[in-house]
């Protein structure tokens, strides 16, 4: 009887998540996906402590799930927009940490595992030990931890870390193949340069890539934890691992189309870092007063407003809704153009956006309107950078170079808020901001934003 229940349960929960990822298609429902999602979980753990099949120690899963949940849920009450990023690299790499540590637990046991299992047992284990060491290096870069910020690199270091990864499958093959005959050592050394090649792995990776590569471990995490899940016969963590796999597989292929770079060449090619000289600038940064870009803005036939990574930090999305209505009722046509890769992670602009209430048809992609710029009298910039850097266009020495950006510098007149000279995630030089028809309009977004407002009403 407990059987069926369990059963019934974990295929209760494994609708649940699929659910949930259906209505996080779109921002409407995202919350309400996240929560049915979340049932989905609460439902599959409650329901391990009547499975007949787990014979655990009660007193320390209830302690374990007590110190997590407790951690996440303030970790997770108290976080910033702005840092989700490393907070999903966070979340990414525990829950590859603990596929990996369900590997250990199998395989320390040294019992007979029919071969596919054991096979899988490792597969997990070499993957979720990856992902969960390579995830942390991505938060520290996230989170601007000097020591690992940028991109990293050293002389050879391709060549050894082939030579990691080639060692780390064979002592993993080795595993695998001889039954219950492996030495704990072997086990031991196989875990270790696991966690050194994710650590490896992701060192030389910086700047505008980060997103790939974030993706890149929700993908391994979800896989890892869908093996473990085949490893321990339960159908829940399978399912749950698979569509975490697929989605962040799909994820990871938006993102590098998004930087229009394979895969391979995020991971293996001597990206983010060319070895030329990058094109000089030419020019200076022209400043211009609040009233001025207002004047430009309410008499402008049409206006695309591109945010970025800044608007999120200023919270400045509910005064661009302002100013958007404000400039409709003028009768300028405003539309917003979204960068892939804009702000910190997927979708982050169209999220806040959506908060802010600015309706979804003025919110385009950036294939949908890269045209449109050439015919727009303004482009407002709202704390966005590397997204409009027309070097990803121009100079082959470019980091970001074949990066699709938006063409805001062919807009008859780019408006730019920000409120220094600083660079952009990739720590490139932006040309569009010493172009002629570029203007700085200097300061936090909110209140730059605010007084745009107010000098818009005055006309
Ligand atoms: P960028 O990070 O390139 O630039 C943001 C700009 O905002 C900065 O130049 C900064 O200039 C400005 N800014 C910061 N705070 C404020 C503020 N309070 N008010 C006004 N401006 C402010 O942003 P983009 O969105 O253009 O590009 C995103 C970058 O992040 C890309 O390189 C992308 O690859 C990377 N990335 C994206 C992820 C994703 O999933 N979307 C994940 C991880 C990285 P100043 O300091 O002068 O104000």
């Amino acid at each position: 009887m407990n059987n069926l229940i369990v059963n019934l349960s974990y295929f209760i929960a494994a609708v649940l998540f699929i659910y949930g990822l259906k209505q996080m298609a779109s921002p409407n429902n995202a919350r309400s996906g996240i929560q049915w999602a979340g049932a989905g979980m609460v439902l599959a753990t409650v329901i391990t402590f009547i499975n007949p099949a787990i014979h655990g120690n009660y007193i320390l899963m209830i302690l374990g799930i007590g110190i997590g949940g407790g951690i996440a849920w303030y970790t997770g009450k108290r976080v910033a927009m702005t840092d989700m990023p490393q907070m999903i690299a966070l979340y990414n790499g525990m829950g590859g940490g603990a596929a990996a540590a369900i590997a250990a637990v199998e395989l320390l046991k040294r019992h007979e595992l029919p071969f596919s299992v054991q096979l899988l047992a490792v597969l997990g284990a070499l993957i979720g030990s990856v992902a969960f060491s390579g995830s942390l290096i991505a938060f520290a870069k996230l989170q601007g931890i000097k020591a690992f910020s940028g991109v990293i690199r050293f002389k050879n270091q391709q060549m050894v870390n082939a030579a990691l990864f080639g060692l780390t499958v064979l002592l993993g093959l080795v595993i695998a193949f001889s039954g219950t005959e492996y030495s704990l050592f072997t086990l031991f050394i196989f875990f270790l340069l696991a966690l050194i090649f994710g650590v490896m792995m992701t060192l030389p990776i910086g700047g505008a890539d980060m997103p790939v590569v974030i993706s890149l471990y929700n993908a391994l995490t979800g896989l890892a934890v869908g093996f473990e899940g085949y490893v321990l016969g339960n159908p829940a963590m399978m399912i749950a691992g698979i569509v975490v796999g697929s989605a962040g597989t799909l994820l990871t292929q938006l993102m590098a189309k998004a930087m229009n770079r394979p895969i391979s060449n995020v991971l293996f090619s001597q990206f983010g870092g060319s070895t030329g000289e990058a094109q000089a600038v030419t020019g200076s940064m022209k400043a211009i007063e609040t009233p001025d870009a207002a004047i430009m803005m309410a008499f402008a036939e049409k206006v695309i407003i591109i945010p970025g990574y800044g608007m999120a930090v200023a919270q400045a999305q509910h005064k661009i809704q302002e100013l958007t209505k404000l400039l409709t009722e003028r009768g300028v046509k405003v539309k917003f153009a979204i960068h892939p890769v804009a702000g910190r992670m997927p979708g982050h602009m169209n999220v806040l956006l959506a908060e802010a209430g600015v309706p979804y048809d003025l919110i385009y992609d950036l294939d949908e309107i890269n045209e449109e710029f050439a015919t727009a009298d303004v482009a407002l910039v709202i704390g966005a950078n590397d997204v409009v850097n027309p070097v990803a266009r121009t100079d082959p020495n470019s980091p970001i170079y074949g990066m699709p950006i938006l063409n805001a510098d062919y807009a008859k007149n780019v408006i730019v808020i920000k409120r220094g000279q600083g660079a952009g995630f990739s720590g490139v030089e932006n040309h569009l901001f010493f172009a002629d028809n570029c203007r700085m309009l200097y300061g936090d977004g909110q209140k730059v934003a605010s007084d745009l407002i107010n000098a818009v009403k005055e006309f």
